[in-house]
Protein backbone atom coordinates (compact mmCIF):
# COMPACT_ATOMS: atom_id res chain seq x y z
CA UNK A 1 0.00 0.00 0.00
CA UNK A 2 1.45 3.52 -0.87
CA UNK A 3 0.84 5.93 2.37
CA UNK A 4 -0.25 9.25 1.18
CA UNK A 5 -0.86 12.43 3.06
CA UNK A 6 -3.34 15.01 1.86
CA UNK A 7 -2.48 18.85 2.59
CA UNK A 8 -5.78 20.65 2.82
CA UNK A 9 -9.27 18.91 4.06
CA UNK A 10 -11.37 21.23 1.93
CA UNK A 11 -14.06 20.62 -0.62
CA UNK A 12 -11.51 19.09 -3.28
CA UNK A 13 -8.83 17.45 -0.06
CA UNK A 14 -12.26 15.46 1.27
CA UNK A 15 -13.03 14.35 -2.24
CA UNK A 16 -10.06 12.68 -2.77
CA UNK A 17 -9.36 11.55 0.72
CA UNK A 18 -12.92 10.00 -0.30
CA UNK A 19 -11.96 8.33 -3.67
CA UNK A 20 -8.47 7.50 -2.41
CA UNK A 21 -9.38 5.08 0.62
CA UNK A 22 -12.89 3.96 -1.10
CA UNK A 23 -11.73 3.22 -4.65
CA UNK A 24 -8.42 3.76 -5.55
CA UNK A 25 -6.13 0.43 -5.33
CA UNK A 26 -2.80 0.43 -3.48
CA UNK A 27 -3.45 3.81 -1.57
CA UNK A 28 -4.15 4.32 2.00
CA UNK A 29 -4.24 8.29 3.35
CA UNK A 30 -2.67 8.14 6.70
CA UNK A 31 -2.08 11.59 7.55
CA UNK A 32 -4.04 15.08 6.61
CA UNK A 33 -3.11 18.71 7.80
CA UNK A 34 -5.51 21.92 7.15
CA UNK A 35 -4.89 25.55 8.08
CA UNK A 36 -8.33 25.03 10.02
CA UNK A 37 -7.63 21.97 12.72
CA UNK A 38 -11.06 21.26 13.27
CA UNK A 39 -11.29 20.34 9.19
CA UNK A 40 -8.85 18.15 9.26
CA UNK A 41 -10.01 16.41 12.71
CA UNK A 42 -13.14 15.70 11.49
CA UNK A 43 -11.78 14.57 7.90
CA UNK A 44 -9.06 12.37 10.10
CA UNK A 45 -12.31 10.84 12.11
CA UNK A 46 -14.59 10.27 9.31
CA UNK A 47 -11.67 8.45 6.97
CA UNK A 48 -10.03 6.65 9.57
CA UNK A 49 -6.71 9.04 8.94
CA UNK A 50 -4.26 7.92 11.59
CA UNK A 51 -2.20 11.36 11.96
CA UNK A 52 -2.97 14.90 11.56
CA UNK A 53 -0.50 17.31 11.40
CA UNK A 54 -0.72 21.40 12.34
CA UNK A 55 1.23 22.11 9.00
CA UNK A 56 2.01 20.69 5.75
CA UNK A 57 5.64 20.77 6.15
CA UNK A 58 5.28 18.27 8.90
CA UNK A 59 3.33 16.10 7.16
CA UNK A 60 5.63 16.08 3.80
CA UNK A 61 8.62 15.26 6.22
CA UNK A 62 7.08 12.25 8.47
CA UNK A 63 8.50 8.91 7.76
CA UNK A 64 5.62 6.98 7.25
CA UNK A 65 4.21 9.68 4.15
CA UNK A 66 5.18 8.13 1.21
CA UNK A 67 3.69 10.66 -1.42
CA UNK A 68 1.84 14.00 -1.19
CA UNK A 69 -1.65 15.34 -2.07
CA UNK A 70 -1.67 18.66 -2.46
CA UNK A 71 -5.60 20.08 -2.16
CA UNK A 72 -4.89 23.57 0.10
CA UNK A 73 -5.55 26.84 -1.45
CA UNK A 74 -4.00 28.07 -4.59
CA UNK A 75 -1.50 30.52 -2.88
CA UNK A 76 -0.07 27.48 -1.36
CA UNK A 77 0.88 24.67 -3.90
CA UNK A 78 4.57 25.88 -4.98
CA UNK A 79 6.32 25.98 -1.39
CA UNK A 80 4.52 22.57 -0.86
CA UNK A 81 5.41 20.97 -3.69
CA UNK A 82 9.30 22.77 -3.52
CA UNK A 83 9.47 21.27 0.05
CA UNK A 84 7.98 18.15 -1.10
CA UNK A 85 10.72 18.02 -3.54
CA UNK A 86 13.25 18.33 -0.70
CA UNK A 87 12.35 14.99 0.61
CA UNK A 88 12.57 13.70 -3.07
CA UNK A 89 8.68 12.36 -2.51
CA UNK A 90 5.93 12.16 -5.20
CA UNK A 91 3.54 14.69 -5.47
CA UNK A 92 0.35 15.11 -6.53
CA UNK A 93 -0.32 18.54 -6.82
CA UNK A 94 -3.88 20.30 -7.48
CA UNK A 95 -3.75 23.28 -10.46
CA UNK A 96 -2.57 25.81 -10.52
CA UNK A 97 0.79 24.26 -9.60
CA UNK A 98 1.70 27.71 -8.72
CA UNK A 99 0.48 31.40 -9.18
CA UNK A 100 3.32 32.67 -10.79
CA UNK A 101 5.69 31.22 -13.76
CA UNK A 102 8.53 32.01 -11.88
CA UNK A 103 7.66 29.95 -9.08
CA UNK A 104 7.06 26.72 -11.67
CA UNK A 105 10.45 27.69 -12.95
CA UNK A 106 12.01 26.99 -9.53
CA UNK A 107 9.65 23.73 -9.62
CA UNK A 108 10.87 22.51 -12.47
CA UNK A 109 14.74 23.03 -11.48
CA UNK A 110 14.36 21.22 -8.30
CA UNK A 111 13.07 18.52 -10.09
CA UNK A 112 15.44 17.88 -12.68
CA UNK A 113 18.42 17.88 -10.01
CA UNK A 114 16.01 14.24 -8.99
CA UNK A 115 16.71 13.06 -12.84
CA UNK A 116 13.24 11.61 -12.34
CA UNK A 117 9.72 13.13 -12.50
CA UNK A 118 7.97 13.49 -9.37
CA UNK A 119 5.07 16.11 -9.89
CA UNK A 120 2.04 15.61 -11.45
CA UNK A 121 -0.86 18.65 -11.66
CA UNK A 122 -4.18 17.58 -11.21
CA UNK A 123 -5.82 18.89 -14.77
CA UNK A 124 -8.24 16.00 -14.41
CA UNK A 125 -9.93 17.09 -17.79
CA UNK A 126 -7.43 14.71 -19.33
CA UNK A 127 -8.54 11.92 -17.75
CA UNK A 128 -12.27 12.69 -19.34
CA UNK A 129 -13.52 10.24 -21.79
CA UNK A 130 -15.11 13.03 -24.16
CA UNK A 131 -11.37 15.35 -24.07
CA UNK A 132 -9.90 11.81 -24.83
CA UNK A 133 -11.87 10.85 -27.98
CA UNK A 134 -11.12 14.78 -29.26
CA UNK A 135 -7.92 14.26 -29.24
CA UNK A 136 -7.74 10.98 -30.51
CA UNK A 137 -10.18 12.01 -33.40
CA UNK A 138 -7.38 15.16 -33.98
CA UNK A 139 -4.89 12.82 -33.64
CA UNK A 140 -5.63 10.53 -36.03
CA UNK A 141 -6.29 13.28 -38.79
CA UNK A 142 -9.26 12.40 -40.74
CA UNK A 143 -10.81 15.29 -40.52
CA UNK A 144 -7.85 17.22 -41.34
CA UNK A 145 -6.17 19.66 -39.34
CA UNK A 146 -7.37 21.77 -36.02
CA UNK A 147 -7.78 25.56 -37.16
CA UNK A 148 -9.39 26.63 -34.25
CA UNK A 149 -10.75 25.99 -30.54
CA UNK A 150 -14.09 27.49 -29.17
CA UNK A 151 -14.73 26.83 -25.61
CA UNK A 152 -16.81 28.07 -22.37
CA UNK A 153 -16.14 27.71 -18.70
CA UNK A 154 -19.47 28.92 -16.88
CA UNK A 155 -19.90 28.64 -13.03
CA UNK A 156 -22.27 29.18 -10.41
CA UNK A 157 -20.58 30.57 -7.82
CA UNK A 158 -17.10 31.83 -6.45
CA UNK A 159 -15.93 31.97 -2.32
CA UNK A 160 -15.18 35.38 -1.02
CA UNK A 161 -12.27 37.16 -1.95
CA UNK A 162 -12.23 36.05 -5.38
CA UNK A 163 -10.28 38.40 -7.29
CA UNK A 164 -10.25 39.16 -11.75
CA UNK A 165 -6.99 37.04 -11.78
CA UNK A 166 -8.03 34.49 -10.79
CA UNK A 167 -10.36 34.17 -13.13
CA UNK A 168 -7.48 32.90 -15.32
CA UNK A 169 -5.20 31.35 -13.02
CA UNK A 170 -7.94 29.72 -10.87
CA UNK A 171 -11.23 28.97 -13.55
CA UNK A 172 -9.38 29.23 -17.29
CA UNK A 173 -6.20 27.15 -16.34
CA UNK A 174 -8.37 24.38 -17.26
CA UNK A 175 -8.81 25.72 -20.53
CA UNK A 176 -5.26 26.68 -20.65
CA UNK A 177 -4.39 23.75 -19.91
CA UNK A 178 -6.79 21.49 -22.00
CA UNK A 179 -6.29 23.10 -25.51
CA UNK A 180 -2.76 22.99 -25.71
CA UNK A 181 -3.35 19.07 -24.76
CA UNK A 182 -5.79 19.12 -27.43
CA UNK A 183 -3.96 20.75 -30.25
CA UNK A 184 -0.26 19.19 -29.02
CA UNK A 185 0.74 22.44 -29.79
CA UNK A 186 2.16 25.68 -27.25
CA UNK A 187 0.87 29.24 -27.00
CA UNK A 188 2.68 32.27 -29.21
CA UNK A 189 0.19 34.76 -28.02
CA UNK A 190 -2.91 36.00 -25.47
CA UNK A 191 -4.80 38.79 -24.91
CA UNK A 192 -8.03 38.99 -22.07
CA UNK A 193 -10.53 41.34 -22.84
CA UNK A 194 -13.63 42.55 -20.48
CA UNK A 195 -17.09 42.20 -22.18
CA UNK A 196 -20.17 44.12 -20.96
CA UNK A 197 -20.77 42.82 -17.47
CA UNK A 198 -23.24 40.95 -16.05
CA UNK A 199 -25.46 42.75 -13.80
CA UNK A 200 -25.92 39.54 -11.50
CA UNK A 201 -22.23 40.04 -10.52
CA UNK A 202 -21.90 42.62 -7.74
CA UNK A 203 -18.67 41.12 -6.23
CA UNK A 204 -15.66 43.51 -7.84
CA UNK A 205 -14.38 41.02 -10.51
CA UNK A 206 -14.49 41.13 -13.95
CA UNK A 207 -17.31 38.84 -15.02
CA UNK A 208 -17.67 37.58 -17.85
CA UNK A 209 -14.51 37.73 -19.75
CA UNK A 210 -13.02 36.65 -23.10
CA UNK A 211 -9.47 34.77 -23.30
CA UNK A 212 -8.18 34.80 -26.79
CA UNK A 213 -4.93 32.45 -27.34
CA UNK A 214 -2.87 31.82 -30.78
CA UNK A 215 -0.79 28.48 -31.01
CA UNK A 216 2.80 28.25 -32.63
CA UNK A 217 0.89 26.68 -35.63
CA UNK A 218 -1.34 29.52 -35.80
CA UNK A 219 -4.85 27.77 -34.49
CA UNK A 220 -6.59 30.37 -32.65
CA UNK A 221 -8.73 29.76 -29.32
CA UNK A 222 -11.49 31.95 -28.26
CA UNK A 223 -12.49 30.86 -24.33
CA UNK A 224 -15.65 32.65 -22.72
CA UNK A 225 -14.68 32.88 -18.83
CA UNK A 226 -17.71 33.36 -16.59
CA UNK A 227 -16.43 32.68 -13.22
CA UNK A 228 -20.22 33.27 -11.20
CA UNK A 229 -23.62 33.95 -11.81
CA UNK A 230 -23.85 31.35 -14.65
CA UNK A 231 -27.55 29.12 -14.88
CA UNK A 232 -25.40 26.00 -14.24
CA UNK A 233 -21.89 24.98 -14.62
CA UNK A 234 -21.23 24.29 -18.36
CA UNK A 235 -18.16 23.21 -19.80
CA UNK A 236 -18.15 23.53 -23.71
CA UNK A 237 -15.31 23.06 -26.46
CA UNK A 238 -15.88 22.82 -30.19
CA UNK A 239 -12.66 22.37 -32.50
CA UNK A 240 -12.82 23.17 -35.94
CA UNK A 241 -10.79 21.03 -38.24
CA UNK A 242 -10.61 21.87 -41.78
CA UNK A 243 -13.11 18.82 -42.83
CA UNK A 244 -15.71 19.14 -39.97
CA UNK A 245 -15.54 20.49 -36.45
CA UNK A 246 -15.80 17.94 -32.82
CA UNK A 247 -17.99 18.97 -30.38
CA UNK A 248 -17.29 17.99 -25.97
CA UNK A 249 -20.22 15.73 -24.97
CA UNK A 250 -22.24 17.07 -22.28
CA UNK A 251 -23.05 15.00 -19.35
CA UNK A 252 -25.53 12.12 -19.90
CA UNK A 253 -28.80 13.12 -18.76
CA UNK A 254 -32.38 11.89 -18.50
CA UNK A 255 -34.19 13.64 -20.69
CA UNK A 256 -37.76 14.61 -19.88
CA UNK A 257 -40.91 15.53 -22.57
CA UNK A 258 -43.75 17.52 -21.09
CA UNK A 259 -45.53 20.85 -21.40
CA UNK A 260 -44.86 20.72 -25.48
CA UNK A 261 -41.16 20.79 -24.48
CA UNK A 262 -37.93 18.17 -24.23
CA UNK A 263 -35.58 19.49 -21.07
CA UNK A 264 -33.18 17.87 -19.39
CA UNK A 265 -31.05 19.17 -15.94
CA UNK A 266 -27.58 20.96 -16.30
CA UNK A 267 -25.41 20.27 -13.32
CA UNK A 268 -24.37 22.88 -10.49
CA UNK A 269 -21.21 21.48 -9.17
CA UNK A 270 -17.59 21.26 -10.26
CA UNK A 271 -17.25 18.01 -8.39
CA UNK A 272 -20.04 16.12 -10.28
CA UNK A 273 -18.79 17.24 -13.79
CA UNK A 274 -15.77 15.55 -14.06
CA UNK A 275 -16.09 13.02 -11.32
CA UNK A 276 -15.03 9.86 -13.80
CA UNK A 277 -11.64 11.93 -14.49
CA UNK A 278 -11.32 12.39 -11.46
CA UNK A 279 -10.82 8.79 -10.58
CA UNK A 280 -8.81 7.72 -13.42
CA UNK A 281 -6.68 10.48 -12.75
CA UNK A 282 -6.13 9.30 -9.29
CA UNK A 283 -6.07 5.83 -10.31
CA UNK A 284 -3.44 6.13 -13.02
CA UNK A 285 -1.20 8.31 -10.47
CA UNK A 286 -0.78 5.86 -8.37
CA UNK A 287 -0.04 2.93 -10.87
CA UNK A 288 2.84 5.64 -12.57
CA UNK A 289 3.72 6.00 -8.71
CA UNK A 290 3.73 2.21 -8.11
CA UNK A 291 5.94 1.64 -11.40
CA UNK A 292 8.01 5.09 -10.64
CA UNK A 293 7.55 6.30 -13.85
CA UNK A 294 4.76 9.54 -13.80
CA UNK A 295 2.89 9.90 -17.10
CA UNK A 296 0.24 12.59 -16.62
CA UNK A 297 0.44 16.38 -16.46
CA UNK A 298 3.85 17.46 -15.55
CA UNK A 299 5.63 20.15 -14.14
CA UNK A 300 6.21 21.83 -17.64
CA UNK A 301 2.97 20.80 -18.45
CA UNK A 302 1.68 23.22 -15.32
CA UNK A 303 4.29 26.04 -16.03
CA UNK A 304 3.12 26.22 -19.86
CA UNK A 305 -0.92 26.93 -18.16
CA UNK A 306 0.79 29.36 -15.78
CA UNK A 307 2.66 31.47 -18.17
CA UNK A 308 0.17 31.49 -20.44
CA UNK A 309 -2.22 32.83 -17.39
CA UNK A 310 1.02 35.52 -16.11
CA UNK A 311 0.26 36.44 -19.72
CA UNK A 312 -3.06 36.96 -20.20
CA UNK A 313 -3.43 38.98 -16.79
CA UNK A 314 -0.75 41.31 -17.93
CA UNK A 315 -2.83 41.86 -20.92
CA UNK A 316 -5.52 43.23 -18.91
CA UNK A 317 -6.68 46.59 -20.03
CA UNK A 318 -3.72 47.07 -23.25
CA UNK A 319 -6.35 46.35 -25.80
CA UNK A 320 -3.63 43.92 -27.40
CA UNK A 321 -2.07 40.60 -27.94
CA UNK A 322 1.06 39.95 -25.93
CA UNK A 323 4.18 37.16 -26.68
CA UNK A 324 3.79 34.31 -24.38
CA UNK A 325 7.69 33.87 -23.33
CA UNK A 326 8.61 30.34 -22.22
CA UNK A 327 12.14 28.80 -20.91
CA UNK A 328 13.54 25.77 -23.13
CA UNK A 329 12.37 22.31 -22.64
CA UNK A 330 14.23 20.47 -20.13
CA UNK A 331 14.76 17.00 -21.24
CA UNK A 332 12.96 15.66 -18.48
CA UNK A 333 9.89 16.82 -20.27
CA UNK A 334 10.19 15.38 -23.74
CA UNK A 335 7.78 12.46 -25.03
CA UNK A 336 9.73 9.44 -24.74
P1 LIG B 1 -11.35 24.92 -0.11
O1 LIG B 1 -12.67 24.22 0.03
O2 LIG B 1 -11.23 26.34 0.29
O3 LIG B 1 -10.26 24.05 0.67
C1 LIG B 1 -8.94 24.44 0.81
C2 LIG B 1 -8.54 24.11 2.23
O4 LIG B 1 -7.14 24.30 2.36
C3 LIG B 1 -9.23 25.03 3.27
O5 LIG B 1 -9.65 24.27 4.35
C4 LIG B 1 -8.09 25.98 3.64
O6 LIG B 1 -8.20 26.48 4.97
C5 LIG B 1 -6.89 25.07 3.53
N1 LIG B 1 -5.65 25.80 3.40
C6 LIG B 1 -5.42 26.99 2.80
N2 LIG B 1 -4.12 27.29 2.81
C7 LIG B 1 -3.50 26.26 3.46
C8 LIG B 1 -2.16 25.98 3.80
N3 LIG B 1 -1.17 26.82 3.48
N4 LIG B 1 -1.88 24.81 4.44
C9 LIG B 1 -2.87 23.96 4.77
N5 LIG B 1 -4.18 24.18 4.49
C10 LIG B 1 -4.48 25.31 3.82
O7 LIG B 1 -10.87 24.85 -1.63
P2 LIG B 1 -11.08 23.66 -2.67
O8 LIG B 1 -12.20 23.99 -3.55
O9 LIG B 1 -11.04 22.35 -1.99
O10 LIG B 1 -9.76 23.86 -3.57
C11 LIG B 1 -8.49 23.44 -3.10
C12 LIG B 1 -7.51 23.44 -4.27
O11 LIG B 1 -7.93 22.53 -5.27
C13 LIG B 1 -7.39 24.81 -4.94
O12 LIG B 1 -6.08 25.02 -5.32
C14 LIG B 1 -8.26 24.68 -6.18
O13 LIG B 1 -7.82 25.49 -7.26
C15 LIG B 1 -8.11 23.21 -6.51
N6 LIG B 1 -9.32 22.65 -7.15
C16 LIG B 1 -9.18 21.94 -8.28
C17 LIG B 1 -10.30 21.45 -8.92
C18 LIG B 1 -10.16 20.69 -10.20
O14 LIG B 1 -11.14 20.61 -10.93
N7 LIG B 1 -9.03 20.10 -10.51
C19 LIG B 1 -11.56 21.65 -8.38
C20 LIG B 1 -11.65 22.34 -7.19
C21 LIG B 1 -10.54 22.85 -6.56
P3 LIG B 1 -8.82 27.94 5.19
O15 LIG B 1 -10.21 27.87 4.67
O16 LIG B 1 -8.71 28.14 6.68
O17 LIG B 1 -7.95 28.88 4.38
Amino acid sequence: MLKIGVIGCGAIGREHIRRLTNLVPGAVVVACSDYWRKSAEETAGQYGIQNVYDTGEELIAAKDVEAIVITSSDSSHAAYVLESLKHGKYVFCEKPLAQKSSDCEKIIAEEIKHGRRLIQVGFMRRYDRGYAEMKRIIESGELGAPLMIHACHRNVSQTDGFQTEMGITNVAIHELDICRWLLGDEYKNAQVLKVRQSARSTKGYDNPQIVLLETSGGCRIDVEVQVADAYGYDIQCQVVCEQGTIDLPDPSAVVKRANAARSFPILTDWADRFIEAYDIELTEWMQAVGKEKLTGPSSWDGYAACVAADTLNRSRGTNRFLEIEMIGKPDLYQAR
